[in-house]
């Protein structure tokens, strides 16, 4: 089964998509909670959270993040909070590596 992440890659679910590359997308949060409030997904589901995405493909972590910053620019100021949520106890509910950034 497909991460819901994954489902909105493929087009299978709507989503307000406002990036997307070879490898990254950006979508806007369905519930945010801020005036900006996206996710920056790798599309590869391989790494469930930030910590495997660090350790398996640095350089796709330094692409979320740079797409990030891009996204910050273009939807606010250029300043950003970028959060990761990695567990469930930590708040994580979708197990496909995510940026929020807001
Ligand atoms: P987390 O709790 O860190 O795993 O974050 C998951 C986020 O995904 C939450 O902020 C949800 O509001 C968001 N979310 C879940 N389903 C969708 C969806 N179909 N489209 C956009 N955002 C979603």
């Amino acid at each position: 089964m497909s991460s819901i992440f994954t489902r909105i890659v493929d087009r299978e679910i709507p989503a307000d998509i406002v990036f997307e590359n070879e490898r990254v997308i950006a979508f806007k949060d369905i519930a945010p909670q801020a005036p900006v409030h996206l996710l920056v997904v790798p599309k590869t589901e391989l790494y469930a959270n930030v910590a495997e995405l660090a350790a398996g493909d640095p350089v796709l972590l330094a692409e979320v993040v740079a797409v990030a910053q891009q996204l910050a620019s273009e939807h606010a100021d250029g300043e950003f909070r970028l959060i990761f949520n990695s567990g469930p106890s930590a708040g994580q509910t979708v197990f496909h590596v995510h940026a929020h950034v807001l």
